[in-house]
Parts: structure tokens; sequence; C-alpha cells
């Protein structure tokens, strides 16, 4: 071809394309550093093979990337030592194929272009969201090849000439534009460079390497390597040791505690991926960030938005995921539906359940000192995934109130004899703050039975999963009934009062009780020696009040007041004064005295009714 300066039209089938692209791309104008030197990497890669083949017999040379900045001139420049592009190669991959593929790529998804991912490789041509100005110069490796420079203002005429460049490599002149100057600031280059290109795997270098030196930074001979071109997601599994996972966590997110283990994914058919996924210690759902997993793809970074590839329960999960074969270019919605990514997801799912299956059998002290710091994980994925639910039922683990583990199987075993009620119902018995509830869970322990601790804010949906899914099977809260109805065994025999008493012992109560709540009174015989008077709740009414708190909406069950039992226990000798006394003013105070006792072990005692109890006891003792 001429060696003389070539003008032409770039070839594109929407004319004025360089408007489109800026327009489109204009909340992530940033990538275009990321594509460059994506195409540089790409470059040296091959040369790499081409070496290696034997295809090219010269000397290599040194492959690394540079970028270079001029700040005063506005001026960047990537730098690479690949195999260049002959005067063909220009006009076919830059005149013709990317921007024709540009072109219909936008022409294709102009429809939904709000709803485009903003990393799509717009390749090459991205340089024109920052550039007013873009030359290539570029020496191909092929014997007898001639150097090309090909320069483009940002209309569709290119020039293409004979350029001076004397070595192997392509460099790429950006002259920045007026509203992108931004990026001629080293400081942006290098946060840049921290974000896109830390793990590229050719070395690219920033600058030269900086020491203090008499109280100043002073460059030094050394190249500026920003990137680490062997992340630990890239070797294999059996060459590293537990101490280079703890490092490379801390090169990610320096500033997190360390995390509690990690499952290295390494899969290459039917799709490619690897990674290393890290659990963080997950004590509140809110308190972690996510889009703490980054995705790569060939060690390029691509986005840490991996919400419709894994699914949601993951995205807790830190670390690196990196596969070629996650379609980048298109749509959200698009990506949810893509096959590969279904497989990914379902691939990433079974991995995560399968490392913590064998921490279960293979360190179950481990498992359980971590248990506290999963669990809203595990449970989490339960409710959420299936397929994870099927799995995690072998090995979520349940903690009573005196702090030993059990896996669902081993529990029902231990309970089963004792807590099984008259229809046949196995009853696990739960307490959701171990010192408001301290006295029922007394209560239960004495009667020979074990009470769960179930703490944490998704465990009224997990209570109601695990129902659902073991048969025979029901929760009920220490509080929400007197011990011997808990587990209900038969009828037990109920004080005989007619329709007068038992208005009378209502309004008697209620008179006594503090505003604002529903109750409900219920004569019970107790045996004497139980308490005078215990507050429930209904295990129905108050599940579904939490979880319609935790679902944030104010539903029916939500705004209405909160409703307890009231159990007045007839054999107690107390309630006996007291009942036989009703109506008087003798035993008014005993009345105020045993409801404020119930009300106290249920921390229900407080401000006003509070210091009105403890003067009123003191009073009682003179
Ligand atoms: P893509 O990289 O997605 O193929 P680009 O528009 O970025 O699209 O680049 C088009 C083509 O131009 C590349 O496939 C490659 O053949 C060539 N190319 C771009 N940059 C370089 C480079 N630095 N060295 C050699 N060839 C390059």
């Amino acid at each position: 071809m001429a060696t003389k300066t070539l003008n032409g039209k770039i070839g594109v089938t929407t004319e004025n394309i360089f408007p489109v692209i800026k327009q489109f791309l204009y909340s992530d104008h940033e990538i275009f550093l990321r594509e460059l030197i994506a195409n540089a990497v790409d470059a040296t890669q091959k040369m790499k093979a081409l070496a290696a083949s034997g295809d090219f017999k010269g000397e290599v040379g040194d492959l690394k990337v540079s970028v270079e900045l001029d700040e005063n001139a506005k001026v960047l420049r990537i730098i690479d030592h690949g195999i260049g592009m002959t005067e063909e190669e220009v006009d076919k991959y830059i005149n013709q194929i990317a921007f024709s593929s540009a072109g219909e790529f936008l022409e294709k998804y102009k429809d939904q272009i709000g709803s485009i991912i903003g990393h799509f490789g717009l390749g090459f041509y991205s340089a024109f969201m920052v550039a007013s100005k873009v030359t290539i110069d570029t020496l191909s490796w092929k014997d007898g090849a001639k150097a090309v420079r090909w320069t483009c203002d940002g209309s569709p005429e290119y020039t293409m000439e004979e350029s001076d460049k004397a070595d192997r490599g392509t460099v790429i002149t950006l002259q920045l534009d007026k509203d992108s100057e931004e990026y001629a600031a080293k400081g942006k280059i290098e946060q840049l460079l921290g974000k896109y290109c830390k793990f590229m795997p050719v070395p690219v270098v920033f600058g030269k390497k900086t020491e203090w030196k008499d109280g100043k930074s002073v460059e030094t001979d050394e190249d500026n390597v920003i990137n680490n071109i062997e992340p630990i997601w890239t070797k294999a599994p059996a060459d590293l040791k537990d101490e280079d996972y703890l490092k490379f966590y801390r090169e990610l997110y320096p500033m997190e505690e360390d995390p509690m283990f990690w499952i290295h994914l390494n899969v290459d058919y039917p799709f490619t991926l690897t990674g290393v996924l890290y659990f963080p210690k997950i004590k509140e759902r809110m308190a972690i960030e996510k889009n703490k997993i980054q995705l790569y793809c060939n060690q390029m970074f691509v986005t840490d938005h991996v919400d419709n590839i894994v699914p949601d329960f993951l995205t807790l999960l830190h670390g690196v995921i990196d596969s070629p074969d996650i379609p980048l270019n298109v749509s959200r919605s698009y990506l949810q539906s893509d096959s590969n990514v279904k497989k990914i997801s379902t691939y990433i799912t079974k991995k995560v359940a399968d490392r913590l299956e064998e921490i279960f059998k293979e360190q179950r002290d481990q498992f359980e000192q971590k248990w506290d710091n999963i669990k809203l994980f595990i449970e989490y994925g339960m409710l959420s995934d299936e397929k994870f639910r099927e799995r995690a039922m072998n090995f979520a683990l349940l903690k009573n109130t005196e702090g030993k583990y059990f896996s669902l199987d081993e529990y029902r075993k231990a309970i089963e004899s004792s807590q099984t009620d008259k229809d046949g119902n196995v009853v696990y018995l739960y307490a959701t703050n171990a010192d408001e509830q301290y006295s029922f869970i007394e209560g239960a322990r004495n009667m020979g039975y074990d009470v769960l601790l179930m703490d944490c804010e998704l465990d009224s949906h997990f209570v109601n999963m695990l129902e659902s899914k073991i048969e025979h099977t029901r929760f009920a809260r220490v509080d929400s009934d007197s011990v011997d109805k808990l587990v209900s065994k038969g009828d037990s025999a109920e004080p005989q009062l007619s329709d007068d008493d038992k208005k009378a012992l209502d309004e008697l109560f209620k008179a006594a009780l503090p505003q604002g709540n529903e109750y409900v009174v219920e004569a019970r015989n107790l045996g004497e020696n139980a308490a005078p008077v215990l507050i429930t709740q209904s295990e129905f009414l108050r599940r579904y009040r939490e979880m319609s708190s935790l679902g944030g909406g104010m539903n029916f069950y939500g705004s209405m007041p909160q409703a307890y039992n009231i159990i007045v226990n007839m054999q107690n000798p107390v309630i006996s004064r007291i009942w036989e006394a009703r109506g008087g003013d003798e035993c008014k105070d005993l009345l105020h005295q045993v409801v404020d006792l119930a009300l106290l072990s249920n921390g229900m005692l407080k401000g006003k009714d509070l210091a009105e109890f403890v003067a009123r006891s003191e009073k009682l003792l003179r």
C-alpha cells in the first residue's frame, strides 16, 4: 500500500458515531484506559505466543506495557512491544471492523441504551470519549513491515501515513480534550490503573518508583510496575498456603478484618472460571458492604457489581471471580437469562455448599467456632436459594441457650423423646433473648426441655422455613405459653370458673396492667410453686409481627398493638388470697406486686411503673 499520506473515511453505518459514543458512554468515560491497556496486553500476549510457537525467531525484548503522561501538554501515551499492526491491519481492524461493529452495536441497542452496562468493550474507539485527537504509531512484527501512523481527530475522517517508529509494537497517543483534562493528572491515572489493571497478566509500568531522600520524594531508576501479574487465583491451590490467601485478601481489602475461610474456584468445563471467594465475618446483613466481589475477564477488571451473576446471598462474600465466559457487553436483564451465567451461578453455589460441608465434616470445632459469624450468610442462602437450602440442611447448626451446637438431625434426635407433643409434633423451643426470657428458659429447662437461641435478624423467617421443611415440627418461643402448655402432652385440669368469675378476673388484672397493649387474661392451674402470673405472647401473632417489620412495610399485623396473654396461676397461694379478697382494697398492693413481678421478669416494667414497683416493694417489706 501507499507510503504517501492517505486520507479516508472510516467505514461506519452511523454517520456521527463520535457524538453517540460520547453521549452514551458518558458515565463510564474512564474505561478508555482499561480498553487501551487491554489491547496492549493482548498484543503482548500474542507476541509471546508467536515466540513460544517458534513463528517468531527474533528477540522479543522487554514485553512490558507503559503508560506515559505529559501533564502540561495533556497527552497520554500507551506503549506496548506487542505484535503491532501492518498498514493492512490498521485498515482492517481500525478503519473497518472495529468501527462498524461499534455502529452495529449501538444500532442494535439504541432502544435500551440506558440499561446497557457502561462497561461493554467499545475497545479502541473508547479513546474518543476523552481525546480530541488520537494517533496510532505501530510497527508490525512481520518481516518487511513498514511503520504506520494513523491519526483521527474525532470526525469520521482519518489520515494514514508512514511513521518513523523504529521498534516493534504500538504507541497510542491521546491528546486529551478540554472536557477530559481530569485524566491529565498523575493521581487520576494511578487511581484508574489501580482499579482496572491491578492484576493484568503483563507488567504495566507508570513512571518510576520513588523513594524518600533528604525529606522529599525522588524518582529512582526502577520502573513503577503497578500490577501483580500472577494473582493467586491463577495459581494451583496445591501451591498455595493459608498465608498466601490471607495476604491476597489484605491486598484486595486493606481495611477489612481477616476472613474466616475461603474457596478456590477452578473450572474449565463447560465454562472457564477461576477465582477465590472469601467468607468475611457477617454479623448483620446491613453492615456488610455488598459489591466486594470483583469480576475479572482474563485478569482484566470488569466490575464489582456481580448481582446478576451470582445469587444474591453470595454477594455477601468477598473475593474475585475471573471468567472469559461471562458476556460483558450486554444489558443486565440479558445477563440473568444467559445460560452460561446460570451455569456459573449454580456452580458457585454448589462450590460454596461443598466447602461448608467439608469444614462441617472435617473441622467441626472450627465450624462451630465460626458459626455465629456465618450463620446469617447460611440462613440467608437457605431462605433465598432452593438448591443451597437442600445442601445446607446437612450442615446448618442450631445453637442452644447453653452454647452447644447441633446439626438439624442431631438436634431432632436429642429432643424427640421429651419434646414430642400429644399430636406427634416435635416442639423446638427457642428464646430470642437469653436475658429477657431468662425465667422462661429456666422454667423449660427445669421441665427437662432444651431451649435454642434464635437471636439473629433472619431467625423468624428461618424458623418458618424449618417448620415447613421438616415434617411434624413446631417452633415455640419459650414465653409463648406456660411451660406445661409449650409441649402439650394432654389435657391438664383447668380451673373451673363461671362466666361472671372469668369477667371479674379479667377486669381485676387488666386494671393493674400498663395501658397501650392488648391483654387476654386466662386462669390456669400451674401448681402451688409456679409463679403467680405469667405474661406470654402468642407465637403466631408475634412471629407475624416480626416478619412484617422485617419486610419493612406496616401491614395489618405490623400495625396491631402488642398482644399478651396474662396467665393467672389459680393454684398459687398469693393468687388465692388476691382472688378471695377481690372487690376490697386490702390486696390491691399485692395484686400490683404480682403483676409487676411478671412484667419485670419479661423486661416490660419500665419508667414510672418501675419506680412505683420499687416504692411499693419497700412499703411491703416494712
Ligand atoms: P477488540 O479489542 O474488542 O477486538 P478494538 O477496537 O479494541 O476491539 O481493537 C480492534 C483490533 O485492533 C484488535 O482486535 C487488534 O487486532 C487491533 N489492535 C488494537 N490495539 C492494538 C495494539 N495495541 N496492538 C496491536 N493490535 C491492536
